[in-house]
């Protein structure tokens, strides 16, 4: 019986992932998330029926956000995850109900349906779902994030999910099978790219941060909410900065969610220390507080798409002694990019000018250019298949692949099926 792989989303884009693995008749999906531009788009739409689960490989919304689609119907099949990603699923998709108002075709009752078919799985477990033989290992990404490998009908595949190659304060960097490949599923978010190495970065946000709080500034570092933000506190806590550090917004309940998860970071004892120095705030007289002394701020959203960020934004940039330090990926069109390429801050009241400092440090969790290629050096697969990343750059990796690797590289489009 031939094994087929059909590419339900994120395919040819970033976002939506949703991979179908097909063997007699009988299948298992990697992932079912949605994409985030103007509108909501979910991964397209898969027989339900004959899924006999689905693996989650992190809880990032571009891969979990289709899940009520899929748990509201009575024939859901069970959900093989990890206890922190199945935490961080449950945040990430409350809160992606909430801000879509209405809006979705599904509600919060959704939730224990998900829960109830979730089957919590360790991480380096070796398990069986129907004819499918799984390993998962830790992806280093964020907390609970998994790279899957799957044998069924004398094949083995490995979907990556999201990796990061490096080591953080965080986690560890991705961790390798030792399987023989046939066909690898990567993603490639940053397809040609490569990143400013990560020590260089963190010491130049560490002694530009100190600079503004030594003038008696604030600086607010909008942040993710999953790892990025937990990630900046043991930053600070490691380079022995002595300043007070605030967090706010959704990063607080992802830190609470990390901290009952030691398994899933790799120094529990310095997030464990950095959080229990971090000042929580509750409410606006603890805002108005953090404001008052010279202080760090961490605070979602990561691109100012709304979030508690949004409160303090224009009070620090009114200040020439105070600093906005983005620390993440900034998409196009987000008030985050625009306001870094244009240093004006679009608010309800009009354009703001920013007097503030004003920078950007791309610490990713995504592996580049060159943390991909060693990656898929190491596993060695006899194919490749390269998703979630940009078109063109995915091609142009394609062509150094082939090239450097002598592999055979495929770049699917979203509803195409491939046989192993
Ligand atoms: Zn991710
Ligand atoms: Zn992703």
């Amino acid at each position: 019986m031939s094994v087929k792989i059909r590419f339900l989303g994120g395919a040819q884009e970033i976002g939506r992932n949703a991979i179908e693995i097909d063997h007699d008749n009988s299948s298992l999906l990697l992932d079912y998330g949605a994409s985030f531009n103007s509108t909501v788009d979910f991964a397209m739409p898969v027989q339900i029926k004959k899924l006999k689960g689905i693996i989650c490989s992190h809880a990032h919304l571009d891969h979990t956000a289709g899940f009520p689609l899929i748990y509201s119907s009575s024939l859901a099949p069970p959900l093989f995850i990890n206890s922190t990603t199945l935490d961080l699923t449950n945040l990430l998709i409350q809160d992606f109900i909430k801000i879509s108002k209405n809006k979705l075709q599904f509600d919060s009752t959704v939730l224990p349906l998900i829960n109830e078919k979730a089957r919590i799985i360790e991480d380096h477990s070796e398990f069986h779902i129907d004819d499918f033989f799984v390993k998962v290992v830790s992806a280093g990404h964020i907390p609970g994030s998994w790279v899957t490998f799957i044998e069924v009908g004398g094949k083995k595949i490995l979907y990556t999910g999201d990796i990061n190659v490096y080591d953080s304060f965080l986690l560890k960097g991705a961790e390798k099978i030792n399987e023989d490949v046939d066909l690898m599923i990567c993603e490639s978010t940053y397809a040609c790219l490569n990143h400013i190495p990560r020590a260089r970065l963190i010491e130049e946000l560490v002694n530009r941060s100190l600079e503004v709080l030594d003038n008696g500034g604030n600086v607010l570092i909008p942040s993710f909410s999953v790892g990025r933000s937990q990630e900046i506190a043991c930053m600070f806590t490691k380079n022995n900065v002595d300043y007070p550090i605030y967090m706010d917004g959704m990063a607080r309940t992802a830190s609470e969610i990390i901290l009952n998860h030691p398994e899933s970071v790799r120094d529990y004892s310095l997030l464990k220390e950095s959080l229990s120095k971090v000042k929580i705030i509750n409410g606006k007289k603890d805002r108005k507080e953090a404001l008052e002394e010279p202080s760090v701020i961490i605070s979602p959203a990561g691109m100012l798409k709304g979030g508690a960020a949004t409160y303090y934004i224009s009070r620090i940039i009114k200040e020439p002694k105070n600093a906005v330090f983005f620390v993440g990926y900034l998409a196009k069109d987000t008030p985050g990019r625009e306001m870094l390429e244009k240093r004006i801050f679009q608010s309800e009241k009009g354009q703001e000018p920013v007097k503030s400092d004003l920078d950007w440090f791309g610490i990713s969790s995504h592996a580049d250019m060159k943390g991909l290629i060693d990656y898929i050096r190491a596993i060695n697969p006899e194919k490749l298949v390269l998703i979630h990343g940009e078109p063109f750059r995915m091609l142009e990796m394609s062509k150094i692949v082939e090239q450097e690797l002598g592999l055979d590289c495929i770049l699917p489009n979203n509803g195409e099926e491939i046989q192993v």
